[in-house]
């Protein structure tokens, strides 16, 4: 007797369920990785792999910071879950793929594989994430990459501290933050003092967020004499001893369990430059940009998840006896729901379809200013949309086993790290101020979509408005940004997505015909088919 519980979403998979993804694989030109992907959502589907995101959130890492004999050995302890969610994903490539293959449409299949599979476990794809956002930041020093590089393109997960030359495969991290500022980043104290040939220093200083303090490299910012550097710094030192990098404890945080967050001392640790000193900002904000999107597929595969679970939940449980997806005002719910995970999962692909095309000057200036827009917008609807979901579920949602507790504590570090929501929102005004052909390049893309809605053509028109109005511009900085992810979002959801969709969108969130929270959307006949569209069928 199943006393009216839905069966579990489990043995499906999450590629093949998703008709929005499968439709921007193929338009973003990343259809020969389709069975990678494919192959990634039948995993990620598996009660096996769903168990292993249990574990290892129920058994968080630990830190060792001494061995018995009193050593400093700055180690973190894992559970094997973590190491089976790692597996996979360096194993398929996630944290490399478009170096390993820099063909057309790589970044995109990766977005797609790393959307797939971050479904199952949110917290294992911080290494992953900054392994492969690492990769054009260390690029700038050539000699670098290529020590580097290989290692950080294996197929390979070899954890454990040793020395880099010795492994099949290598992770990395970052240490930006300190605790007198973060998003601030020029407010560092970290020194950098040079120590020696081939721009060796020794770093001296606390970072106060330092995630997966396990990998084997970070790229640190730092204080040199010319200024504010970035620095490649090893965990273990060529001759095989500890490099003098000391976890002070790890933090204990809202969400994101699984994986380690610490704060360090580097008490004269050695580090190599890379690209010019006093550059770092330069430099490392290459990797923030990969780290961006990344943030953006994060968010996008969240809500993904969560409206999954939510329309397969009201499809298989009744109330007043009905099912619970056939009750209008459910419907009202989810087709809201879907339609924003559909609208970014959309914008999602066309940015990751930007990054591969960034040799043509309008993408790379599209990807510029789109990275800023999309990570602001997305990672704020996130939180707002598994929130929702939570709900559908009533008292079930708000249990663990359902993952959507999960999820929701998951949810708003998207919009944190990375650059928080303000710093985003002025990164788009910085964008714009320094860089007038991203605007330019912004409205070509959404301009693309002039003719086909009136109500789109009346909004693009109204942003002009709103960017030419020069009074108190930074106040208004979030209210611009989100209006320029909607319109984005409304121009692509016309040219490639479902009709009904596109309408949804259109008059909820251009006109806002609705009211405030979700499930207030006005009648049409084709919200049943929108919610459909986006139930995973067992
Ligand atoms: C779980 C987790 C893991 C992390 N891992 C790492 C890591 O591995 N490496 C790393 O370097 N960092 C990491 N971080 C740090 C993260 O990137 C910072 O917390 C983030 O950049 C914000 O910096 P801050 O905490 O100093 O906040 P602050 O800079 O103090 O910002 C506080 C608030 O003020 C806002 N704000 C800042 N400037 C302005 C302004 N000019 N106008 C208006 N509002 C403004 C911000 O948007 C934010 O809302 C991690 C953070 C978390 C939560």
């Amino acid at each position: 007797m199943n006393a009216n519980q839905p069966p579990p979403l489990v043995d499906y998979n999450l590629f093949e369920a998703n008709a929005p993804l499968r439709e921007a694989v193929e338009r973003e030109g990343a259809s020969w990785a389709h069975d990678l992907v494919q192959e990634l959502g039948r995993l990620a589907g598996k009660q096996e792999a769903i168990d292993w995101g249990f574990q290892a959130n129920a058994n968080p890492p630990r830190l060792r910071t001494h061995d018995r004999f009193g050593e400093r050995i700055d180690e973190v302890e894992f559970h094997p879950a973590w190491h089976e969610l790692m597996r996979v994903a360096v194993g398929h490539g996630l944290h490399a793929l478009p170096w390993r293959e820099p063909r057309r449409g790589a970044h995109a299949a990766r977005a797609a594989a790393f959307y797939v599979w971050s479904q199952v476990e949110g917290g294992h794809g911080c290494p992953v994430s900054m392994t492969y956002a690492a990769v054009p930041a260390l690029r700038k020093s050539p000699e670098v990459a290529a020590e580097w590089e290989p290692l950080m393109t294996t197929l390979d997960y070899d954890p454990g501290l040793r020395p880099h030359k010795t492994k099949r495969g290598v992770l990395f991290g970052m240490a930006m933050t300190e605790r007198q500022g973060g998003s601030d980043v020029r407010s560092n104290t970290t020194r950098a003092e040079p120590n020696g040939a081939n721009g060796e220093h020794r770093l001296t200083g606390q970072k106060w967020f330092c995630s997966a303090p396990m990998c084997d490299a970070f790229l640190v910012l730092a204080q040199a004499p010319g200024g504010l550097s970035c620095f490649v710094l090893p965990r273990v030192l060529p001759d095989g001893t500890r490099n003098a990098f000391h976890i002070d404890r790890l933090k204990d945080k809202l969400g994101n369990r699984s994986n380690a967050s610490s704060e360090i001392t580097l008490d004269g640790a050695w580090a190599v430059l890379v690209g010019e000193e006093g550059n770092g900002v330069r430099t490392i904000i290459e990797m923030v940009n990969h780290t961006r999107l990344d943030c953006v597929i994060g968010s996008a595969s969240m809500m993904r998840q969560a409206v999954a679970q939510a329309t397969h939940h009201t499809a298989n449980r009744s109330a007043f006896g009905n099912l619970l997806s056939e009750q209008p005002l459910m419907v009202n719910v989810l087709a809201d729901l879907a339609v924003e995970s559909e609208a970014t999962t959309t914008l999602m692909m066309r940015l990751a379809g930007a990054f591969d095309r960034s040799n043509d000057p309008a993408e790379a200036h599209f990807r510029r200013i789109g990275v800023a827009i999309a990570k602001f917008w997305t990672c704020k609807r996130a939180i707002a949309v598994v929130a929702e979901a939570l709900e559908c579920h009533g008292g079930n949602g708000y249990v663990e086993e359902s993952i959507l507790p999960r999820l929701y504590r998951e949810a708003p570090l998207n919009s944190i790290w990375e650059g928080a929501g303000n710093v985003n929102a002025l990164d788009v005004l910085r964008a714009m101020q320094r860089e007038p052909d991203s605007v330019t390049a912004y409205f070509e893309e959404v301009e693309r979509a002039r003719g086909v809605d009136k109500r789109l053509d009346h909004q693009i028109d109204e942003l002009k408005r709103e960017l030419a109005d020069s009074d108190e511009v930074e106040f208004r900085a979030r209210r611009t940004v989100e209006q320029m992810a909607v319109v984005l979002q409304a121009s692509l959801l016309l040219r490639h997505g479902e009709q009904s969709v596109a309408d949804v969108f259109l008059s909820s969130r251009l006109v806002n015909d609705r009211g405030y929270a979700f499930g207030t959307l006005k009648f049409t006949r084709e919200l049943k088919s929108v919610v459909e569209r986006h139930r995973p069928r067992l």
